[in-house]
């Protein structure tokens, strides 16, 4: 259905006075239909916005672009600050980066936002009360993307968090829970392994819980709470998380709802706000009328609340609600016991259309306050630089020889300072003490402190690698040991 500006003039709610400008992008495979079907719905409710449209994903990077977005797209990006965006294709094979971390790195959108709910008895599930909202960590963590082989047999990827990137998230995760009246707020990390980088996140966590004595708030490690959340998801409201559990579990959670036709993510930044579908472009069902265009929808919806249009949101919202409820469904939720008609995608868009005035009346009508608005991002503090004391050295070494003979030859590469205390093979201590059970790699973390109360500097680090490369070692990389007021900036061995 093609609505011209005409009729929707006379058919929208607000006045089409200064249009919101937005950035849309029909991506590929099943994109150009649910985009086609979400902006017509939009439209036809009153969403007071003006369409940029920009080609992004397969055809540019079939054309030779290998991050699938130019220049003309970051402009406009950068001049709307609003994108909505359908899926779009990642061509098979190497040297092709994924947009997706490529825009969202770019644009600092550092909060992934997903809700997940179930539409029960109209959508099956196992789990009909589920009503979670997972926010993810978007930026840090596994995906900085900083990755060396390092030695024949190792590999290695750095797992980066840094305080403001924690703060943010931690914050904004309450903010959203106190705008959308939620009750508890839940952190999963693994911290009793990561205690420094996760260790980082469930501090910050606790830290922050204090300043919302309104909402209430919980920590569990990811494992056994990954493991609740698929069996019991209806014991979570919101749960905050670095990137990687977040990147994995939001899609269960998505999943256990019913369909992850049904999920949408909003992405937000300081600056700039994506707001997608969760699921790919879909070639199985490409131009076949066939998509299931509420996730896009839904991202439309919590694009309308971003841009200050909540009202035109609830009218949508509640729309799709009530069709979700009449069993007009596409054939993803199609079943015969919980449907009343299949319709297409276009069809589908109709039939919400024709509900924009009504509510559902069995499950909860969405109510967007008229002054709810996007949250204020909150801004990272930098806080004043700890006094940080050199105190060691972790030297990394590549070698097949046996532990003792590595030792032997890294005493006498000792200075009077600094003393070889502990060697690790991926993080187990074999030296001085260790297990003939344990499996050695090429792979050797060689520690090297100082003695108490003595200072040492930097000088020395490089002449103590100078004397390693005499003595004929391959040192592959070095990490100095800090203590931070006093506390120590490193890890123990295991086994120490
Ligand atoms: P997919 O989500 O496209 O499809 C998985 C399954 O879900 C398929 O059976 C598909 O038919 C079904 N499905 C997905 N969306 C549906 C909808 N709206 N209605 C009904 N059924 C739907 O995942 P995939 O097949 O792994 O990936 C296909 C392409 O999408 C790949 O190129 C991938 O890189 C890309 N992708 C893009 C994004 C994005 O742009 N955000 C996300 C994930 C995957």
């Amino acid at each position: 259905m093609k609505l011209d500006l005409q009729t929707l003039k006379e058919n929208a709610p607000v006045n089409i006075v200064n249009p919101v400008p937005v950035t849309v992008a029909e991506g590929d495979g099943i994109g150009p239909e649910i985009m086609q079907a979400t902006l017509d719905i939009l439209r036809a409710a009153g969403a007071n916005i003006d369409v940029d449209k920009i080609d992004i994903g397969e055809r540019a990077y079939l054309s030779g672009n290998s991050s699938g977005i130019d220049d003309n797209a970051w402009d406009s990006l950068r001049r709307t600050k609003v994108f909505l965006k359908a899926p779009i294709t990642t061509p098979q094979g190497g040297g092709y980066k994924s947009l997706n971390v490529t825009i969202r790195k770019t644009l600092g959108l550092f909060a992934n936002i997903r809700p997940c709910t179930a539409y029960a008895p109209f959508v099956a599930t196992r789990h009909p009360e589920m009503d979670v909202t997972i926010i993810r960590e978007n930026e840090e963590d596994l995906y900085a993307g900083i990755e060396h082989r390092q030695t024949d047999e190792v590999y290695q990827c750095l797992k980066l968090i840094s305080r403001p990137g924690c703060e943010k998230i931690v914050r904004y995760a309450f903010e959203y829970a106190r705008l959308h009246h939620r009750k508890k707020v839940t952190c999963f990390t693994k911290d009793n392994i990561m205690k420094f980088t996760d260790g980082l996140f469930h501090k910050v966590f606790d830290e922050i819980a204090v300043e919302y004595p309104d909402i209430a708030s919980d920590h569990m490690i990811v494992d056994i709470g990954a493991a609740r959340l698929a069996d019991t998801p209806e014991m979570f409201d919101v749960i905050v998380m670095p990137n990687l559990y977040g990147d994995i579990l939001s899609d269960v959670a998505a999943q256990i709802t019913g369909s992850v036709g049904l999920g949408a993510s909003a992405n937000i930044g300081q600056h700039c706000a994506m707001f997608e579908a969760i699921h790919g472009s879909a070639p199985d069902l490409a131009g076949q009328d066939l998509a299931n265009p509420s996730g896009l929808l839904l991202a439309g919806i919590q694009m309308l609340v971003h841009i200050g249009q909540p009202l035109v949101a609830g009218r949508v919202h509640n729309a799709w609600l009530k069709t979700i409820e009449d069993g007009i469904h596409t054939g993803d939720i199609y079943t015969v016991a919980n449907s009343k008609e299949k319709v297409g995608t276009q069809a589908f868009a109709s039939a919400v259309i024709a509900r924009l005035d009504q509510a559902p009346e069995n499950l909860p009508v969405a109510s967007y306050p008229e002054d709810a608005k996007g949250i204020v991002v909150p801004k990272a503090v930098r806080r004043p630089p700890a006094q940080k004391m050199l105190v060691g050295v972790d030297v990394f070494v590549q070698s097949t020889d046996d532990v003792a003979a590595i030792a032997e030859r890294l005493q006498t590469s000792e200075s009077g300072l600094l003393k070889l205390t502990m060697i690790t093979n991926r993080g187990v201590m074999v030296w001085p003490k260790g297990m003939p059970e344990t499996f050695h790699t090429d792979h050797w973390r060689c520690r090297f402190e100082g003695q108490s109360g003595k200072l040492f500097n930097k000088a020395m680090v490089l002449e103590l690698l100078s004397k390693i490369h005499d003595a004929g070692l391959d040192f592959i990389k070095t990490e100095l040991l800090y203590t931070f007021d006093g506390e120590p900036g490193y890890s123990l061995g295991q086994g120490q």
